[in-house]
């Protein structure tokens, strides 16, 4: 059987496009609301077109201690440069990044997953602690 953890790939952001990368502080207050970005491509442009883009991006956060993974948030992508002219004609294309606020009470890892239309899964993670 294929588990869908084996289709989720990681690499270093830094030379693979396709990596969420996630800035945030390593540490907070509990609960003090803290920004938090998540960007793909922050190293290595990755393209935006019709024809190849990111569709979405899904936070998690791992509380430490808890079984299970909570979902943040879901940010969808939805304008690629499609038109009734044809593909990359249109007005607008979504940048893929996103930002956020969010509040938590335990440390944890925060984890980011981003979708390309060619080329799948990608994950990455954060450590947070409390102050
Ligand atoms: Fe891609």
């Amino acid at each position: 059987m294929v588990n869908i953890t084996d289709l989720v790939k990681t690499a270093d952001w830094k030379v693979e496009k396709h990596v969420p990368v996630i800035d945030c502080a390593d540490s907070v207050s509990e609960n003090e609301v803290f920004e938090v970005k998540v960007s793909i491509g922050k190293k290595v442009a990755h393209p935006n077109t019709t024809e190849h883009h990111i569709g979405w991006v899904s936070l998690y956060f791992q509380p430490e201690g808890d079984k299970n993974p909570y979902q943040v948030g879901h940010y969808e992508f939805t304008a690629h440069g499609d038109s009734v002219q044809g593909p990359n004609t249109g007005a607008v294309f979504s940048h893929h990044a996103v930002l956020t606020w969010i509040k938590i009470n335990k440390p944890g890892v925060i984890f980011a997953v981003s979708s390309c239309n060619l080329h799948g899964l990608w994950q990455s993670s954060k450590e947070i602690i409390l102050k």
